[in-house]
């Protein structure tokens, strides 16, 4: 069994977990640049409890509180501006995957001076340390070694992956995700769904990883039931689901991501899809797709996630998901197929165990979302 993981991020799990382990903290400098969105860090709690820890530790801070959904290529620029101007020694990003990625960008932007149009081609092998506090459970960018940026140049969204970009330290408490409205917790559950999928069907998988991911799919599918009927989504949920999201994190942080994400980004890019329903409009139609390959193949991976998933077919996983995400978006034939083109041509596409043509692309696309 030949395998091999890396994932150096030291993962912190449970309630008021930064204050109680605020130490670990001391290490890192005298002062952090704490990067947030607009709101929810404020109202969640996990800012007021990292300025405590800090405090009491004797550490300043200043908040850049400018990050959007989907953070551009300007705003990593803009942060890493004032970890410079704030004279900053680490970062901390407390949010969904969009503030934990742009804290990321602006740690490694603050070691390596680069232009823009050189950002995507750089090599990047320092970075401040990174501490990473995620509101949603979805990305897994808590332990991860990317950041995904909306790259307006090339009209998609584009990722810096690197080993320096693993945040150092992860703090997981479930009660800043209490407040996620139940259509975010669904997207977000989902796109820890097709990490751990995809990573299931990416060449790169192994028995690690492979581990990973089936106890996070079970994890996640357990969740379906409270999902999608209305009752509130208690701690014990979220606390399962933020956990599951982190496994796929730890998964993808090997194995990258593959088809879905390719194409996914395009619904975000152009029409604004969050990043989780995006993928999971197309998630179903691919496992189908997955299913038809493996007929001619010795791979034989659909039957092992279906019953992590514990559905039958991927015809009872599309049910379950249609009644998660309700009424679909619709596109023209024209968008599909600028879609499947870019899609086609995005780096991580031959991540996965098959090679799709753009035409087998747009085939997905049609009948997921045509
Ligand atoms: P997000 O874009 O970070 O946040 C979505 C919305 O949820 C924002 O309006 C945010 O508000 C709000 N929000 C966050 N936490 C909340 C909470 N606890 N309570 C209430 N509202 C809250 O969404 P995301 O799905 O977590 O992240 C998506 C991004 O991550 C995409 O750019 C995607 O490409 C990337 N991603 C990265 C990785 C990776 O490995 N690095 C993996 C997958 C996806 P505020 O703006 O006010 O905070
Ligand atoms: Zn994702």
């Amino acid at each position: 069994m030949d395998s091999s993981y890396f994932m150096p991020t030291r993962v912190i799990i449970g309630d008021d977990c930064i204050f109680s382990n605020r130490a670990l903290l001391k290490d890192l400098g005298e002062k952090a640049l704490i990067v947030s969105g607009k709101s929810s860090a404020k109202a969640n709690g996990s800012l007021a409890d990292m300025a405590r820890a800090l405090e009491a530790n004797g550490q300043s801070s200043f908040l850049y509180d400018s990050v959007m959904s989907n953070p551009t290529v300007d705003c990593i620029y803009e942060a890493a501006e004032a970890v410079k101007r704030e004279g900053c020694d680490f970062v901390v990003g407390l949010g969904g995957g969009s503030p934990l990625d742009a804290a990321k960008g602006a740690a490694v932007l603050a070691l390596n001076p680069v232009e823009k149009s050189g950002l995507f081609s750089a090599a990047f092998t320092r970075a401040l340390p990174i501490v990473a506090v995620p509101t949603t459970a979805g990305t897994g960018s808590e332990v991860t070694p990317t950041a995904v940026l909306t790259n307006h140049a090339a009209k998609t969204k584009t990722s810096l992956k690197f080993p320096a970009l693993f945040p150092r330290f992860a703090f997981l408490d479930a009660k800043y995700t209490l407040g996620l409205s139940r259509a975010t917790t669904i997207n977000t559950a989902v796109d820890a769904l097709t990490h751990a999928v995809e990573g299931m069907l990416s060449r790169t998988a192994g028995a690690l990883t492979d581990t990973l991911a089936k106890e996070s799919v079970a994890v996640v599918a357990g969740c379906f039931g409270a999902l999608s009927g209305d009752r509130e989504l208690d701690m014990g949920i979220r606390q399962k689901l933020l956990y599951a999201a982190m496994l796929a994190g730890m998964v993808i942080a090997n194995t990258g991501t593959n088809v879905v994400h390719s194409m996914g980004y395009s619904l975000t890019y152009h029409r604004n899809i969050d990043h989780g329903r995006a993928n999971g409009l197309i998630f179903a139609e691919f496992l189908r797709a997955i299913e038809q390959k493996e007929k001619n193949s010795d791979s034989k991976r659909i039957p092992v996630i279906l019953s992590c998933l514990k559905v039958r077919s991927p015809d009872e996983f599309a049910g379950i998901l249609d009644g998660l995400f309700g009424k679909k978006e619709t596109f023209t034939a024209a968008e599909l197929e600028q879609y499947a083109e870019q899609a086609s041509k995005a780096r991580s596409i031959a991540n996965g165990i098959f090679r799709f043509e753009k035409a087998e692309l747009l085939d997905i696309f049609k009948k997921s979302i045509g």
